[in-house]
């Protein structure tokens, strides 16, 4: 629908309002006081001159300051531009260039950071020192009225989203806000057999019409416990604009403790999960996990990068009553294309990553070049068509050229679509190892070293060589009381593989490094093979 991004956040406090919407240890947000206190942050940035056209940059770990940063600077009529906070100084200060943030929302603890950035405004939420200027004193006696931003909800920006910069550059992308809107009900509708409408007041929201016992979530009866990083588009749309959405409570998790995490599930009678995979490889590892009782739990979610197998199947065995389902993303596509079917009925498919969510096209192309899509089953670079694709990448117009070919995003990814139409993640093509003109996938060979049970975590990459092109190197982290070797592993993997894809060194690791999304870092990897 044709509506801002704040009215998402209006039409839950006028259905929900006193509901707890988000719970941060003792403290908590009603969607009512979200929406107060985000009317009040518009009215302030606009005392200052901040709306239309301008940018706010939140650096902020999740917080209840973060919905009302949010929110607020959409409904000013501002774009928001989200920053990692353990960004270095120096890559953060080229961000907020580049976006030309008129203001930044940042954490006393953190507040440092921004030493090398220019920022006509800094409010910092808990200072530190005596003179930075409070969040909280800045917007506290403003009016609540909505301002009329007066936007255009085809053009305006809503986000100006940087990428995780996993396999180079960050760039930002630029997501006016129907996209926002639109990909947020897409993910909203699910699990909830529900439909967007808008209501009276021309608010986006959802109507539920399925059948109460096919669906695993009611709306506005969900509880969610969330680490997924805000900053990132797993954690704007999924588990802040979808919750806001459906009515759903977020509890907030600061450090990821897991024993504590579950010990909260537990408490709370949580109903849903979501995070990256590397969350669940920390869950199934608490003994905690396998005790406790989480028979409240509906769905389970993962994202942002690929989920094994093995995890997939030990999470169902964990959760026998959830619905594990797998979406697929990327920040240019404001966060997601697809996700496993969502009714108890449907058909799901281990290690596929689902079908399209509605109004969306995927397809997959030849990974040299050219639009015709492949056949069923054949590996090839996946392209996305739909309303929640970005208008193209901030200030890089050869970039976007090369990644929008006639409304369809090229992803850089390698996946298969089947006779059904469901979506399989290869690999990255960036990642993809080239060994005498054979196209080797490391993925495939994680999920067979992951799938023994002497193996926590693995990572493969290529070591360039000038004869035979990349060989497989492969990372691993030891599961706790084993002390296999290497060479017992790599007869394990290689067994298993057709000769040219066969791991030829293996190398013991602490830990596999990892982004603030929970993305394994491969040219950190690739740096220690040089
Ligand atoms: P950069 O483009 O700057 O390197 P990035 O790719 O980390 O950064 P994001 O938009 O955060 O930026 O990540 C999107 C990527 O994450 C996708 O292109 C894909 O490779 C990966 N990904 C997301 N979901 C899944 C999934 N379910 N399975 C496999 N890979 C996934």
């Amino acid at each position: 629908p044709d509506a801002p991004v704040g009215s998402i956040l209006a039409a839950a406090a006028a259905r929900y309002g006193d509901r707890i919407a988000f719970l941060h240890g003792e403290d908590h947000l009603t969607f009512a006081d979200t929406w107060r206190a985000a009317c009040r942050f518009a009215n302030a940035l606009r005392e200052h001159g901040i709306g239309r056209g301008s940018t706010v940059a939140l650096h902020l770990p999740n917080c209840l300051a973060y919905p009302v940063a949010y929110y607020g600077t959409l409904l000013s009529g501002a774009t928001f531009s989200p920053a990692n906070p353990l960004l270095p100084p120096h890559d953060l200060a080229a961000q907020l260039a580049d976006c030309e943030a008129a203001a930044v929302v940042t954490f006393g603890p953190v507040a440092g950071a921004l030493a090398q950035a220019d920022v006509p405004l800094v409010l910092v939420d808990r200072p530190t020192t005596d003179d930075q200027t409070d969040f909280a004193a800045f917007h506290r006696d403003a009016p609540e009225t909505p301002p009329d931003a007066g936007l255009d909800v085809h053009t305006d920006l809503a986000h100006l989203a940087y990428t995780g910069g996993t396999t180079g550059r960050s760039k930002g992308v630029r997501l006016p806000h129907r996209n926002v809107v639109v990909n947020t009900l897409q993910y909203a509708c699910w699990g909830t057999g529900s439909v967007p409408v808008l209501d009276d007041a021309g608010h986006p929201t959802l109507d539920q019409t399925g059948p109460a016992d096919e669906w695993p979530v009611r709306l506005g009866t969900g509880i969610g416990i969330n680490l997924t990083p805000w900053f990132h588009a797993m954690g704007t749309i999924g588990a802040l604009n979808v919750a806001v959405a459906t009515g759903g409570t977020v509890v907030l998790h600061d450090l990821f403790d897991p024993p504590a995490y579950v010990a909260d599930a537990e408490r709370l009678r949580v109903t849903s999960m979501s995070g990256a995979p590397a969350l669940f490889a920390a869950l199934l590892a608490c003994p905690q996990f396998h005790t406790a009782d989480l028979s409240s739990v509906r769905t389970v979610t993962s994202g942002a990068a690929p989920l094994a197998r093995e995890m997939i199947n030990a999470l169902q065995r964990r959760l026998p009553d959830a619905v594990i389902a797998e979406g697929y993303g990327l920040t240019e596509v404001t966060m997601g294309a697809t996700l496993s079917p969502s009714w108890r009925s449907g058909t799901r498919k281990v290690g596929s990553v689902g079908v399209p969510i509605f109004d969306t096209e995927v397809k997959v192309v030849p990974p040299e070049g050219g639009e015709e899509p492949l056949p069923p089953d054949t590996p090839g670079e996946v392209c996305i068509r739909g309303p929640q694709v970005m208008t193209g990448y901030h200030n890089r117009p050869e970039e976007t050229a090369a990644t929008l070919v006639d409304g369809w995003l090229h992803t850089g990814d390698i996946g298969t679509i089947d006779d059904d139409g469901y979506l399989s993640i290869v690999d990255r093509k960036k990642d993809m190892l080239i060994y005498k003109g054979y196209n080797v996938y490391p993925r495939e060979l994680e999920e067979l070293l992951v799938a023994l049970p002497e193996v926590a975590a693995a990572a493969v990459v290529g070591r360039r060589t000038a004869e035979v092109g990349e060989l497989p190197v492969a990372f691993v982290v030891r599961a706790q009381g084993h002390d296999v070797t290497a060479e017992e592993l790599l007869e394990r993997v290689n067994g298993q593989v057709v000769p040219y894809k066969r791991v030829r060194e293996l190398r013991f690791v602490e830990q596999i490094p990892m982004s603030a999304a929970g993305k394994v870092l491969k040219r950190e990897l690739r740096e220690q093979l040089t």
